[in-house]
């Protein structure tokens, strides 16, 4: 085949850095702390099952094509949803989209042309690393720490860019950072979005994780002394259909989107909100959604009508009927407190682990664990410093040990631009059940061992 009559973006393609740990998946034994995937004991498929034969009993409706922005019952629904996690929102501002993953693919489309810089929370989701680079755009890393996003790095950031190099767009996942875990304070959030405000780019906030805290704090309701059992069907019934504004009870963590239309209203706010039921309710439903302001949004539908023309609407059907049924919010609760202990055994077994500046970050939500060796530079490694040091493995050694113990995970360099200097990895604690995650520590801990081995 002539490559030359390609487009040169796809010349020498680098496939997903996590899509080609597959292979290894189907090794037999193979415990994997690898992807992204919820737990399939967690599915909640009773509840699907009849979402589903409900769907089915309008074919006329659900078998059709249908509108680009998604199916009144679904945008009803999500509007819903995103109101009780404040965001002000109505059905016409959502744009249904085929995972979150499309959202992002859309806004790319709509906003960026190579050449183009965009500010990336560094490490971050690889998949938006490899969106950038296909489409010729110049990712450009700002640190995180524990709380997400260094917020105070961007600014001399700028001031270090050429005229012209201005980026355009920041990408962040502030509530549970796939990889890192971290989960972005009030305070920094709202500097975040005056900051963009000021310098005049826009924010993508992608929150597929959101939802999953474990902590009471950050719930739906704190404030108001509600727990997220409380949360009831959306959208069906009307009960949090009755008003555009956000649920006064809601997040005591803001939303970036929410903080944006605070501050500069419907139109202008910098801040797109990108979600997904990937996570709380199933992958394979392939249900996102994108909240944005009118021009952006009505442009995005533009970009989708030629990606896919719609989103299925058998799909968004099986998702409205669900969310109506109430058992979206139980299904939600199950995984937060399944992913919380899940959690605590991953942390508790990796702070065994040897190695002075190790850094075993507890996650507060989410689906992922970070592992970092930063030198020294975090809490100041974990023992006195006046105890011999302990050196952390070569990061290829360890994949290739930990492959050999039957265990997966993904080596840190995929969530970053540039490779990092020292060992990092992500841990993905939900797909496994207690027991399995303790086997799964027990085989890294073997794997390390041999791979400081001389
Ligand atoms: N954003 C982030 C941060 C993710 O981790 C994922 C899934 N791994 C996605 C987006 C894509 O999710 P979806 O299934 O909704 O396309």
């Amino acid at each position: 085949m002539d490559l030359s009559l390609f487009n040169p973006a796809f010349a020498q393609p680098a496939g997903s850095p996590i899509r080609e740990l597959f292979p290894y998946l189907g090794r037999p034994g193979m415990l994997s702390l690898a992807g992204g995937y919820p737990s399939p004991a967690l599915f909640d498929a009773e509840g699907l099952r009849a979402a589903a034969a409900a769907a089915l009993a309008d074919p006329a409706g659900t078998l059709q094509y249908g509108a680009t922005e998604g199916t009144p019952a679904l945008r009803e629904a999500l509007a819903g949803l995103s109101r009780q996690r404040g965001l002000a929102a109505d059905a016409g501002d959502i744009l249904v989209t085929t995972g979150s993953q499309q959202g992002f693919d859309l806004l790319l489309r709509v906003l960026l042309q190579p050449g183009d810089v965009v500010l990336v929370e560094s490490p971050t989701y690889p998949a938006v690393l490899q969106a950038l680079t296909l489409a010729g755009v110049q990712a450009l890393p700002v640190p995180m720490d524990r709380d997400g996003l260094r917020v105070d790095a961007i600014e001399p950031l700028l001031a270090g860019l050429p005229p012209g190099r201005r980026p355009r767009l920041l990408y962040t996942v502030p509530s549970y950072s796939n990889p890192r875990g971290s989960r972005m304070p009030q305070a920094r959030r709202a500097a975040l979005v005056a900051l963009a405000v000021r310098h005049r780019f826009l924010i993508v906030e992608d929150d597929p994780y959101g939802e999953l805290r474990f902590d009471a704090e950050a719930s739906p309701g704190a404030q108001a002394g509600v727990g997220p059992a409380a949360v009831g069907p959306v959208g069906a019934d009307g009960s949090a259909r009755a008003s555009r504004h956000a649920d006064p009870a809601a997040a005591a963590i803001t939303p970036l989107h929410a903080l944006g239309h605070a501050l500069c209203g419907p139109v202008d706010n910098p801040v797109i909100h990108l979600s997904s039921l990937s996570k709380t309710v199933a992958p394979a439903l392939r249900i996102g959604w994108m909240l944005a302001s009118e021009p952006l949004r009505r442009r995005c539908a533009i970009a989708k009508q030629t990606v896919d023309l719609c989103t299925s609407p058998l799909s968004q059907a099986v998702a409205a009927h669900y969310l109506a049924s109430g058992r979206y919010a139980p299904t939600v609760e199950a995984a937060r407190q399944a992913y919380a202990r899940r959690a605590r055994v991953l942390t508790d077994g990796l702070r065994a682990l040897p190695g002075d500046a190790l850094q075993v970050e507890p996650p507060r939500g989410g689906m992922f664990l970070w592992l970092e060796d930063d030198g020294g530079a975090g809490a100041a490694g974990r023992r006195p410093s006046t105890s011999t040091p302990t050196p952390t493995p070569d990061p290829r050694r360890l994949f290739d040990a930990a492959v050999a113990e039957g265990v997966l995970f993904v080596p840190g360099a995929a969530f970053h631009v540039t490779p990092p200097s020292g060992l990092c990895l992500r841990l993905s604690f939900a797909a496994l059940d207690e027991a399995a995650l303790g086997e799964a520590v027990q085989r890294l801990a073997r794997a390390w061992a041999r791979a400081l081995e001389p």
